[in-house]
């Protein structure tokens, strides 16, 4: 039974010792900081863009106006 517990309480401590380091990486390392810029960036361009007058648009359906920003098709059609 004692052995058991000392299994037991070994794997919790390598669990840990596991989370703590990943944790660490992603958090505190440059390698980590680019992968969560690239994570970010993915959700970012998978998310759709939402106008108030025309619904949702997927993001490859806006134009992209010489200043940068991005409107709905729609509503350069309008503005065009
Ligand atoms: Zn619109």
């Amino acid at each position: 039974m004692r052995v058991i517990l000392i299994d037991l309480l070994y794997i919790v401590a390598i669990g840990l010792a596991v989370a703590t380091l990943g944790s660490a990486l992603w958090l505190r390392t440059p390698w980590g900081l680019r992968r969560r810029q690239v994570q970010n960036r993915r959700r970012a361009e998978r998310s759709e863009f939402r106008c108030a007058v025309h619904g949702t648009f997927p993001q490859e359906a806006l134009v992209r106006l010489p200043t940068g920003e991005r409107v709905c098709p729609r509503c350069y059609e309008e503005t065009a």
